[in-house]
């Protein structure tokens, strides 16, 4: 999609002509934050990560042998697990942010940011040392005010649905999100159309540049802070002040 109309029916360009469609649902997850309606309720920022050589015997070793999949309670998360094939897939949410919702090249692949996921890899499994990375890679993911989804119909063109804004939590969520969404389209009435999110307000981001400059700045902070954590030392009170205005997760980040 191209762009659409705010009519009825919807008019939608498609690189190969355009399509008409009584109903459109947004589902473009961090792309979203291109169209109008949306754009200052979602901030896309980036999901990095690193994917290291097969290492079964060495992973083995250090006990995990459950395939559990691990995160933490940082800001800036830090999740990973083992793959099938032995490997393992570690990333890091949220240092590459987006200037007025353009996702560039820079949210396919970055490997400065790579780096610093693979430090922090290095930090939890020093008995890992000779295990190579391999790979690298990473992707937009729609953060919002308060971290919960967004779905609904546009105030004024009840023909347009959305459901974006999983703010990297949308695997399982995105589902439910799906039936929600059906819902909407069909004008049914029932427990997916009355889903408690739908239509509720959450806010908006600052305009731009405010929110780009304004989310380097949170964002340095709370690197700092966490920083600080995972070296046990404690964080300054800046660094303090300034984290307490990123976006609430749905874990207590506190
Ligand atoms: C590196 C990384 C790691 C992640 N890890 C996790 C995790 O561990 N757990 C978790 O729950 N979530 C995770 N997420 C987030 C998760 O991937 C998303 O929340 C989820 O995929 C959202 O599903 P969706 O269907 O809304 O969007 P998507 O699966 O992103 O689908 C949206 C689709 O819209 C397409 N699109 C965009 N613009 C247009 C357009 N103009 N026209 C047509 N199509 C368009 C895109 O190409 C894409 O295929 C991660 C994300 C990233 C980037």
């Amino acid at each position: 999609m191209l762009s659409f109309t705010r009519t009825r029916p919807v008019k939608i360009k498609v690189p190969e002509g355009l399509l008409t469609a009584d109903k459109l649902i947004i589902a473009n997850n961090a792309w979203a934050a291109g169209i109008t309606e949306l754009a200052r309720r979602i901030v896309p920022i980036t999901s990095d990560m690193i994917m290291t050589a097969p290492a079964k015997t060495a992973i083995e070793k250090t006990g995990w042998t459950g395939g559990e999949g691990i995160t933490d309670s940082q800001v800036m998360v830090d999740y990973y697990r083992v793959t099938e094939d032995s490997r393992i897939a570690f990333g890091k949410g949220g240092w590459g942010i987006a200037f007025g919702g353009s996702i560039g090249d820079d949210f396919d692949r970055n490997t400065d940011r790579a780096k610093t996921v693979e430090a922090d890899f290095r930090r939890y499994y020093p008995e890992l040392k000779d295990v190579a990375v391999t790979h690298d890679w990473c992707g937009p993911i729609d953060r919002t005010p308060n971290s919960l989804p967004l779905m609904g119909r546009f105030e004024r063109q009840e023909q347009i649905i959305y459901g974006v804004g999983w703010s990297g939590n949308g695997v399982g969520p995105s589902v439910i999100g799906g039936k929600v969404l059906a819902s909407l389209a069909l004008g049914r009435d029932d427990r997916w159309a009355r889903y408690p999110l739908v239509q509720k307000s959450v806010g908006l981001f600052p305009p731009e540049p405010i929110r780009y400059i304004g989310a380097h700045i949170v964002r340095t902070a709370v690197a700092c802070k966490e920083r600080a954590e995972i070296e046990d030392k404690k964080p300054s009170w800046l660094a303090t002040r300034l984290s307490s205005l990123a976006p609430k997760g749905l874990e207590d980040k506190e």
